[in-house]
């Protein structure tokens, strides 16, 4: 966009999407670009769908990753800096004229942070809304391995049916897919419920894999990442009507 068509913008698509991912290891078999491919590709979704009303902003390619970091070529923020990041786009735009903002994350590990930053915008006037992709389609992921998800079947189809040629499909191969097979503290901190305790990956399995993606298809991710961005573009669609 030139500066001219962003001016336009304002006030032709109140609403501003910014994908976030990170930058850290998928594994031996996909980029580790994966997390932010992924965001993309569903936030072009989201702002087709929305005909208009929402604008796209480039994507932060960097996030929270600390879990990553036993794995060569991670590059990660800390959550205060990834917050900083996002406050000063945040707060470029709003300079501009926009008020709503909806953040769309490939990376579950941005969370906790998305989740402060939230807390810390409900005192001003704008409105900051994020969403995972994954976790919004949950009741779709069937047929997985007990253990699932960094790099596992869900993820991995997704990257399938978004960006093929990022998937080296030879070279896909399982992590942990029971329980029985993680330490203690790596079964500990899969307990939905209760105390929490995090584990960096390399504690989970020797690749950081969860799962088995040899099982995944191109078809589970059109299904996955298509209901995704239906659910999230349903959910920009009222929040602009706020
Ligand atoms: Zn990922």
């Amino acid at each position: 966009m030139t500066t001219d068509e962003a001016a336009e913008a304002v006030r032709s698509s109140p609403l501003v999407i910014i994908p976030v991912g990170a930058l850290e290891q998928h594994g031996g078999g996909m980029a580790m670009s994966t997390d932010t491919v992924r965001a993309v590709g569903v936030a072009e979704l989201v702002t087709a769908r929305l005909a208009g009303q929402a604008v796209l902003a480039p994507a932060v390619p960097y996030g929270v990753s600390p879990h990553h970091m036993a794995f060569a070529g991670t590059m990660t923020l800390s959550p205060a800096t990834f917050q900083q990041v996002l406050r000063d786009l945040v707060d470029s735009l709003y300079q501009h004229g926009w008020r709503q903002f909806l953040v769309i994350t490939g990376h579950g590990g941005n969370n906790a942070a998305l989740s402060v930053l939230a807390q810390e915008y409900l005192r001003s006037d704008l409105l900051f809304a994020w969403t995972p992709i994954t976790a919004v389609v949950s009741d779709l992921i069937t047929d997985v391995s007990q253990v699932h998800g960094h790099a596992g079947e869900a993820e991995t189809a997704q990257m399938l049916y978004l960006a093929p040629e990022l998937v080296q499909a030879e070279r896909l191969e399982p992590g942990a897919t029971t329980l029985d097979e993680l330490t203690t503290p790596a079964r500990l901190s899969r307990q939905a419920q209760g105390p929490r305790l995090s584990v960096g990956f390399d504690e989970y399995h020797k690749r950081g894999v969860l799962g088995d993606p040899r099982r995944a298809t191109a078809e589970q991710g059109r299904l996955l990442v298509e209901t995704a961005a239906d659910r999230i573009a349903a959910f920009a669609a009222e929040l602009l009507t706020a």
